[in-house]
């Protein structure tokens, strides 16, 4: 089969077991493997969603630049769709996000404005925000998909990455459990799960130091991707059972192991994903199905405490 761009080649992701991360007396382990993701994170899938959704609406159209203030993966992803629909692209993200994040965006052809970060995640992601805003207001051309606030971001989980799992999970799903950086991924993969599993059980897994939604304050973290210090706007607030806090020592030493013990390479934010699905799993049993996403690849990290001394 010839596919007509990379585009068309997103998505269906595999669903893997867990062998040797899952415990006897625990429900098994299944992780969406989505750092084999075309462009090489679950973030392609919604920068397609909102750019394909704008262009429906005629929101945008062939002069438009793209404009994206993000923690990382969501401007690769954007940078990558830019790239083959022709768009231009200029992504906004803090200078604590990793190198090789900013990298591939201007690889992909997209052009990169830094903005400085100084302990206060939060503070920097506001920023942000409001230098894309200001580069909207200047100039009629620019047009921001604002994944915070876009509902397409919520769908292109709800009606793709979520009915992937539920088709290949092959049974009920009775637990889940994902990071928030935008809300998207455990909103619309838990309303839908929700919709068919009215039973299954789902935590909102937040960083130590970023634990927002469970009142906690914000500081400097190393889980990339999650705990950006913001409550999003398309977060449903109703969608989690409960909140799992992983500190940033668990989420490395988790990442590490998925490596070495399962040969899956993925990022930081897999870690603490993987290491609050061991603790559901073993809240939940024998017997029963845990779900969790690996947001995206190691190889994205290499300049990061997770390949220290490597
Ligand atoms: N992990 C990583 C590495 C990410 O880039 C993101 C997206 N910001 C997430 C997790 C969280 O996904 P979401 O934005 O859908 O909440």
């Amino acid at each position: 089969m010839i596919y007509d761009t990379v585009l068309d080649a997103m998505g269906r992701t595999p669903l893997i077991r867990l062998n040797r991360l899952c415990e006897p007396d625990a429900a098994e382990i299944l992780v969406k493997y989505e750092g084999i993701n075309v462009g090489g994170s679950v973030k392609t899938r919604t920068a397609w969603q909102m750019i394909e959704a704008a262009e429906k609406r005629g929101d945008i159209g062939p002069d438009s630049i793209i404009v994206e203030p993000t923690s990382g993966n969501q401007g690769v992803g954007l940078a990558l769709v830019c790239a083959v629909k022709g768009y231009a692209a200029r992504i906004i993200m803090p200078d604590s996000v990793s190198e090789e994040r900013r990298k591939l965006v201007r690889h992909y052809g997209a052009d990169v404005i830094v903005i400085h970060d100084d302990g206060d995640i939060g503070k920097c992601i506001a920023e942000c925000i409001a230098t894309a805003e200001r580069l909207a207001a200047a100039d009629p051309r620019v047009y921001v998909p604002q994944q915070f606030e876009n509902e397409d971001n919520l769908f292109a989980h709800k009606y793709h990455t979520a009915l992937e799992i539920v088709e290949d999970a092959e049974g009920p799903i009775h637990g889940f459990c994902s990071g928030i950086g935008t809300g998207g991924t455990i909103s619309g993969i838990g309303q839908t799960l929700k919709r068919l599993y009215p039973d299954v059980e789902i935590w909102a897994v937040e960083p130590e130091n970023a634990a927002i939604l469970s009142g906690g304050g914000i500081g400097t973290h190393l889980q990339m991707g999650i705990g950006d210090g913001l409550i999003p706007a398309i977060l449903d607030q109703g969608i989690y059972d409960d909140i799992c806090i992983v500190s940033d020592e668990e989420a490395l030493a988790c990442a590490r192991e998925l490596a070495r013990e399962e040969g899956l390479m993925v990022g930081v934010s897999s870690g603490t994903n993987v290491a609050a699905a061991r603790r559901l799993a073993r809240k939940l049993g024998p017997g029963k199905t845990v779900v969790t996403l690996l947001p995206d690849t190691g190889e994205r990290y290499f300049s990061t405490e997770l390949f220290a001394g490597e």
